[in-house]
């Protein structure tokens, strides 16, 4: 079959003839119908972060149609449509079996520790495939599986509850479905803060109130908006010291501020007025886990998270145009949400 690989790490990925995967007794073979390109995969083929082997085929938004089962395999059957929850876990270790999987002790990531979905085909334990309606086309499932499962996560670790206000700062893909998602929780008002037109545009569409950081402090404005109280949670999904203090300053009391974005460096806190004077929290939330997902491709069902607009383009599985759209991934020239159909 064909895929695109990462041969070395800072090099471009290359197209390799390789066999189709042989499944094991509790897998699946998903014949891939589309992979979305992430930021994260940019990262990987410039060799920031170690990789379970190479050659390795990268790709962890995949989804597909189920193609062979193993023998022990009865959550689907061949022919289904199914998106791939991205996180191979054990399922019996202890945090596996206290519901914490995202901790397992032998966690693999496709197409980061084990081969990923830029191929034809991929082999995955069956219990990570999640049925994919048929409203839903196979692009907008396979994104669904990284930002929107994220967004959803952070929220839940958030506790959101109805009548609550949240603030998410940074519209990005992940920042447009925790708007979404948050109001399906029960959030009466969302705050988009962001320093692009385009994207507060897009959150005031989705019924957020946009706050423009470029055009002065975030913080105040939320705080004007809520009457001095500032907002019950606030999201942090740019990875950036500055956006993390401002998340944690907009909230109000007992209010809970959850660090989404990747950040490295270390943010000042003074835990008197920042936290303990008003019981707040911080919180942090790392991915998603394989119990989330069900409801959030439903959501999706019920148009209650839109996915009609998130994918921009959709290329062949072709090492060149991948290339490409990785490029503009590192190098932020182009903003665009790539799903590769091989
Ligand atoms: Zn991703
Ligand atoms: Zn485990």
């Amino acid at each position: 079959m064909k895929s695109v690989r990462m041969i070395e790490a800072g090099k471009p990925l290359e197209l390799q003839e390789i066999p189709i995967p042989t499944i094991g007794e509790k897998d699946v073979l998903v014949r891939v119908r589309a992979a979305g390109i992430c930021h994260s995969d940019a990262h990987y083929r410039a060799g920031r972060s170690t990789m379970g082997f190479l050659p390795i085929t990268l790709g962890h938004e995949v989804a597909g149609v189920v193609e062979k089962l193993g023998l022990q395999v009865t959550n689907v059957k061949e022919g289904d449509r199914v998106c791939l929850h991205y996180n191979i876990t054990c399922g019996d270790c202890y945090y596996c079996s206290t519901g914490n999987e995202q901790f397992c002790d032998t966690v693999k990531m496709l197409g980061h520790h084990v081969d990923g979905g830029y191929a034809e085909y991929i082999t995955m334990p069956a219990r990570n495939a999640i049925h994919l309606p048929d409203e839903i086309p196979f692009e907008a499932g396979a994104t669904l599986m990284c930002a929107s499962a994220t967004a959803l996560h952070a929220l839940r670790k958030a506790r959101v509850k109805a009548g609550e206000t949240v603030a998410v700062f940074g519209v990005g893909g992940l920042g447009l479905s925790a708007i979404q998602l948050a109001k399906a929780l029960g959030a009466i008002e969302v705050f988009a803060v962001d320093i692009k037109q385009d994207k507060l545009e897009l959150a005031s569409e989705y019924g957020a109130i946009p706050v423009d950081a470029g055009r002065g402090n975030p913080v105040e404005e939320i705080r004007k908006h809520t009457r001095g109280k500032g907002v019950n949670v606030a999201l942090e999904v740019i990875g950036l010291s500055k956006t993390m203090t401002q998340a944690i300053d907009s909230l109000g009391f007992m209010g809970r501020a959850v660090m989404v974005g990747m950040n490295q460096q270390p943010i000042e806190i003074n835990t008197y007025s920042q936290v303990l004077g008003k019981e707040a929290e911080i919180i942090g939330s790392n991915d998603h886990l394989l119990q989330e997902l069900p409801l959030l491709v439903d959501m999706a069902r019920r148009k209650i998270l839109d996915t009609s607009r998130v994918v921009s383009q959709v290329i062949p599985l072709n090492a060149d145009k991948i290339n490409q759209r990785l490029d503009d991934l590192e190098n932020f020239t182009n903003d665009v949400r790539v799903v590769i159909v091989p």
